[in-house]
């Protein structure tokens, strides 16, 4: 009899616990992006994603072989968001020599999203090579993706956007984590933080993800503290195509 009651006991602070918290509003969120491509190393890092029960955008470069395309699908599988970011890696602003937007587009974008249709892998986002843009590339991407990634330094965008101001089709800015971005892990943390005030999106770039990486990379160990901040303040972590979730949950009540 006694260990009946324990067990309800058990049974009974769990389902409340377990409610409590599933029941808690989240509030602010966060997106962490990924250029280039280091598809086994992303993959490998997509148990840490999970763990902390968040979704990622990675952004590809060059030729969609059958092997990439066979890992874009395996993050698509897990939840994440998958974008391109050009076949050769040209910055958009300046365009290179004698180019127009138009060219750019059948150079850069096109074979790309051509090499999707086959693989039949839907994309709505890209990552500006270099973080370079101006309005004027955004407006001629905008007819291709909702999203596209920059940076919140050289392009002068918001670091937070409110989660109910959501346009449909944005530039995320984002800040570089990685030594060669002069990366501080607390005030990374403050500005999770930040976001999570504001009820507010915040954006991040990096490229691999691994143990002690340095340069332009994501040291595993900052990227999962960072998980665990962001989860422990209960943001969302989410790839850029569930913010229109987000916002709905803002504005529709
Ligand atoms: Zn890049």
């Amino acid at each position: 009899m006694k260990k009946f009651m324990l067990l309800l006991m058990t049974v009974f602070t769990l389902f409340f616990c377990h409610n409590s918290f599933a029941s808690a509003p989240r509030r602010g969120a966060v997106c962490f992006t990924f250029d280039d491509y280091f598809g086994n190393q992303w993959l490998k890092a997509d148990s840490i994603f999970k763990k902390y029960d968040a979704h990622a955008t990675f952004f590809i470069v060059r030729e969609i072989t059958a092997e990439k395309a066979e890992v874009m699908k395996k993050l698509q599988a897990a939840g994440h968001t998958v974008g391109l970011h050009t076949r050769s890696h040209r910055n958009a602003d300046p365009l290179p020599k004698n180019w127009d937007m138009d060219k750019y587009i059948a150079n850069q974008i096109i074979p790309q999203l051509e090499a999707c249709k086959k693989y039949n892998i839907k994309v709505r986002s890209m990552a500006y090579p270099n973080n370079r843009r101006t309005e004027k590339t955004d407006q001629a991407l905008f007819k291709y993706f909702d999203y596209l990634r920059a940076g919140w330094g050289k392009s002068k965008q918001p670091i937070f956007t409110p989660l109910a101001e959501l346009p449909d089709k944005m530039v995320l800015g984002g800040g570089g984590i990685g030594t060669y971005y002069k990366s501080d892990l607390n005030k990374l943390k403050e500005l999770l933080t930040e976001a999570h005030k504001r009820d507010a999106l915040i954006v991040f770039f990096s490229h691999n993800i691994k143990p002690g990486a340095r340069s332009i990379h994501m040291p595993t160990e900052m990227l999962e503290a960072l998980l665990k901040h962001a989860r422990e303040l209960n943001m969302d972590i989410v790839g850029a195509e569930e913010l229109p979730a987000l916002k709905k949950a803002r504005t529709q009540k």
